[in-house]
């Protein structure tokens, strides 16, 4: 039985609708077969966003449905039947969530399991994904996905960029990787037009790619108003802003909720109205996903003064135009480049400063450009590949800002089961105090 919860006061109209449209992505799903269209799982940042929406391919997001059970206090059943089936707890919890679900299904011959929430998630014609150099589940998911869901076929293709490495320059690299995952989406447009008998159009793509390229631009430039004080949004809302990003992008709805989010934001600065009343700290969500089921949390650290004007998390874009991305006619090309990019746009800067690494560089961006007095990172445990890197970040970052404060809270995504309130809001009452005698000493 979910527990009932108070949701977190969002400081913005725009995240406000938030709940609205994830639940209509994941109604999409459950009705797609009776508007005849194929739904495709699929995983955030997956680099195949603008193929699905180009032949109207219903994307069914796995991490949206666990966080989705998660905020609502309703995931231990899923996970529950994954453990019962031998997948460890420590496994990434979208992954066993889901899939505990999906077993659940298969049980009941494909009937939607009782009380799913938001009504659930449609079971899928096929499983889309890319193996980036971010997780094992990329792999692993899908394929223990395939082992409940037979008769569901399955594309994971390459979606890789240059490794960093300090004493090599990834431009020598680059057309190679970009070369390689051209053809890895050239190989998943013809699994997709196998599966759903239909030719891609390639004007459409090309116009579903413009709208993906102004979107990026629209949604950096609209959270870099947050870098004003005080602050109009924080992190707690951009942890529902993220869902037109990760879930939307290549559609219409999703510039033009940025376009309605940028406004209100001007207004916003314009009133001086900020997420708080009396700013007193400017906070760095320096990395990690939130814990769903304690976006409250966001909330604690409001009600002490505290906002986060910027966040690494859900923030895997930057300006199309600071990407100097080279022409070409191919959509798919574009897309490669505009991702090989991205992930390595801080790589420069990372190399003339001996000992720092690309993630590092960004945190120092963000912590200058945002006006930011202490970094607060979330450590998932069941996440093993992007939060893993948490530590080094925190110590390298220490050799820039000696005193900054630094907070490592340790949780995760969709596994409540390791949460404790009252320990969590202690270890962030101790961290404003710290923050607290840091601002004295600054002044
Ligand atoms: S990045 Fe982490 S949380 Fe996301 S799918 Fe991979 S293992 Fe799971």
């Amino acid at each position: 039985m979910a527990e009932q919860r108070v949701p977190r006061a969002l400081a913005t109209a725009a995240a406000a609708k938030i709940p609205k449209m994830a639940r209509a992505n994941l109604s999409a799903t459950v009705r797609a077969k009776d508007e005849g269209k194929k739904v495709a799982y699929s995983f955030i940042v997956v680099g195949q966003d603008e193929i699905m929406r180009a032949m109207d391919i219903v994307p069914a997001w796995g991490e949206s449905f666990s966080g989705i059970s998660a905020a609502k206090r309703d995931a231990e059943k899923y996970l529950q039947r994954a453990e019962a089936d031998n997948f460890s707890r420590s496994l990434c919890t979208y992954a066993t969530c889901n899939i505990g679900f999906d077993m659940w299904r298969e049980e009941l011959g494909g009937a939607m399991p009782p009380d799913a929430p938001w009504g659930g998630i449609g079971r899928p014609d096929m499983i889309l994904g890319t193996a980036q150099q971010l997780c094992d589940p990329r792999y692993k998911w899908p394929q223990a996905t395939r082992h409940y869901l037979r008769d569901v076929p399955v594309f994971i293709g390459g979606m890789y960029y240059p490794a960093w490495d300090p004493k090599i320059d990834h431009k020598t690299q680059e057309e190679y990787y970009v070369k390689y995952n051209t053809a890895e989406l050239h190989r998943c447009v013809e699994f997709c037009e196998k599966h759903t008998g239909k030719k891609m159009d390639w004007d459409r793509l090309a116009s579903v790619v413009d709208l993906t390229d102004r979107t990026w631009n629209l949604f950096v430039e609209t959270y870099e108003l947050r870098k004003t004080i005080p602050c109009p949004m924080d992190t707690g809302d951009a942890m529902n802003t993220m869902v037109p990003m990760a879930f939307m992008l290549g559609t219409q709805e999703s510039y033009d909720f940025f376009l309605a989010l940028n406004a209100e934001l001007k207004e916003k600065i314009a009133a001086k109205q900020g997420v708080v009343e009396n700013e007193k700290y400017r906070l760095l969500w320096g990395a990690g996903l939130p814990s769903w089921f304690a976006l409250s949390d966001f909330q604690y650290f409001n009600d002490k003064g505290a906002v986060f004007p910027v966040e690494t998390t859900y923030r895997c874009y930057e300006p199309v135009y600071n990407l100097d991305l080279p022409k070409t006619s191919d959509p798919l090309e574009h897309i490669a480049w505009r991702w090989v990019r991205f992930w390595t746009h801080w790589y420069d800067k990372a190399r003339k400063r001996p000992g720092s690494t690309p993630a590092v560089e960004r945190l120092i961006d963000y912590i200058e450009d945002y006006k930011c007095n202490g970094v607060v990172f979330h450590s998932a445990f069941s996440c093993r590949s992007w939060h893993a890197g948490i530590l080094l970040q925190a110590e390298i970052l220490k050799k820039v800002y000696p005193e900054i404060p630094v907070l490592i809270m340790e949780g995760d995504i969709v596994d409540i089961s390791s949460y404790n309130e009252a320990d969590t809001h202690n270890r962030i009452d101790a961290f404003i105090e710290t923050l607290e005698a840091y601002k004295q000493k600054q002044r």
